[in-house]
């Protein structure tokens, strides 16, 4: 049953398509506005530079994406993309030491991100009723009496549009809280924990004997180590590698810093891949100033008509990969609320997606709080839950059952406290009585700088 005549999202990027997705069953007509002309599937656009990094799709977000569009697996892998375990599959380099590998069953998809946000774009533009119209900026919103009604456009031969329900997917940079503002209501609070940090990102030829067969490496989040990495495969025999300094240790994008960079990781396996890979791209920076968070779910007053979703709600640590993960699921809360109606559909929807937000949020900036030049709230539970997690990487190398446990939060596919089962707590006591194997480097000897 239709909801309204039409409904209009801005940005079309991963959460305005997956909004769109959502909103198709439910308005007659969806249109998509997009500031970017779209380019062919696979290509890299202006308005979504981190698409050039490394974009992990994790488990959760792949098995969302599969149920919006029925099929999607089959296709990408037709086009290159590759579908593996991602335990298995993936060298997992935390705290000293490697995490187990085995058959998870917890699968994952490997592709760049231009070829899966391209894709999605095809399949959502084919829906009936949903249309994009590229070129377009959108200015502000109309609206009065309680009710946003439209949107503001300031370019040449488009007028205002009108619309039932309009959704907001620009991104981390959406001026929604300003728009709000000019129609009367107050700014939602933000939250920001700044990390400084930055990514450098080269594109390699890959070869059937790198990384031992693996398909994705990882260098997690070491605190107080600045320094990371991670390497995925992607279509057309490609990896990306990403190199990533926290807290002002930024990757440098020259040849020689980027290989000195890769070289002082805590394990040599990044290095030994770049040093002699045929390199297809150039080196390209990206810095990520910290985690933000917007509250409209904490607005006494909000006008019914208007959403907000995806990065302008909350955008993560890209370290995480969750960014793509969260907005598929905050699109699957919106088909949700809309199948009760749109009678307090703001409240309703804001309420759903932070308690959705909470605990890829809580992962997120509760990692980044073990360094300590990173400001926050950092209360006792945050203090022990770090300390606890660090002991679980370690008993983690031999332990499947704490992987396991551990890539399901971390795939966002069980809740943060499902770390602290008495059982879970148990193995974690004997992983650390037991000696365990010996770190690759000891940690420590690259800390991030101090403020
Ligand atoms: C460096 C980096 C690495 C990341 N890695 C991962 C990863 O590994 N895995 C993962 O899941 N996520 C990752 N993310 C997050 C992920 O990219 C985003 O969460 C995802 O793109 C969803 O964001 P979005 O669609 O809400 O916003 P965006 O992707 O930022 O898109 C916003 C869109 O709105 C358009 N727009 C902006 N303003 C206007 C306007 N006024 N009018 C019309 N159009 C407008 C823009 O052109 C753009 O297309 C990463 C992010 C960064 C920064």
């Amino acid at each position: 049953m239709h909801q309204g005549k039409r409904a209009v999202v801005i940005g079309g990027s991963m959460g305005g398509l997956l909004a769109a997705r959502a909103l198709a069953d439910h308005y007659e007509e969806v249109t998509v506005l997009e500031r970017d002309h779209f380019p062919a599937v696979g290509e890299h656009r202006k308005g979504v530079p981190q698409g050039r990094h490394a974009h992990g799709l994790l488990a959760q977000g792949r098995a969302v994406l599969e149920e919006f569009f029925p099929g999607l697996t089959r296709d990408l892998v037709a086009q290159g993309a590759k579908e593996g375990d991602i335990v298995e599959g993936a060298r997992w380099y935390q705290n000293g030491g490697f995490h187990a590998q085995f058959p998870s069953g917890l699968m994952g998809l490997l592709l760049s991100r231009p070829l899966l946000e391209g894709y999605v774009r095809g399949r959502v533009l084919a829906l009936p009723g949903v249309r994009a119209l590229t070129g377009v900026s959108v200015r502000g919103l109309l609206g009065g009496g309680g009710h946003v009604t439209g949107v503001r456009l300031d370019d040449e031969g488009l007028s205002d549009l009108r619309a039932d329900l309009v959704v907001d997917a620009s991104g981390r940079g959406s001026q929604a809280p300003k728009w709000l503002e000019a129609l009367g209501y107050e700014r939602p609070a933000e939250e920001l924990v700044r990390i400084d940090l930055a990514y450098a990102t080269r594109v390699y030829r890959r070869r059937p004997q790198d990384l031992g067969g693996n398909d994705a490496f990882v260098i997690g989040s070491n605190a107080p180590e600045a320094r990371g990495g991670v390497v995925l495969g992607m279509e057309g025999d490609r990896w990306v590698v990403t190199l990533a300094g926290f807290l002002g240790d930024h990757p440098p994008t020259d040849e020689a810093g980027f290989l000195e960079f890769a070289r002082s990781l805590p394990v040599p396996d990044v290095y030994e891949l770049v040093k002699d890979a045929e390199p297809l791209s150039g080196i390209v920076p990206y810095k990520f100033p910290g985690s933000q968070r917007r509250r409209y779910e904490r607005l006494a007053r909000f006008p019914e008509g208007f959403l907000v979703t995806g990065d302008a709600l909350c955008s993560f640590n890209p370290v995480f990969g969750q960014g793509m993960t969260v907005a598929a699921a905050e699109a699957k809360a919106l088909a949700r609320c809309l199948e009760a109606g749109t009678k307090n559909l703001a409240r309703r929807f804001f309420r759903e997606a932070a308690a959705l937000v909470d605990s890829p949020w809580s992962i997120a900036v509760g990692a980044d709080l073990r360094y300590p030049q990173v400001r926050g709230p950092r209360g006792p539970v945050v203090s022990f839950v770090n300390w606890y997690v660090a002991r679980l990487h370690v008993a983690a190398r031999r332990d499947r059952a704490l992987v396991l446990a551990f890539q399901k939060v971390a795939n966002l596919m069980a809740p943060p406290p499902s770390l602290l089962a008495p059982k879970l707590a148990l193995r974690v006591l004997w992983g650390n009585l037991k000696p365990h194997g010996a770190a690759a480097r000891p940690p420590g000897p690259r800390q991030a700088p101090t403020a």
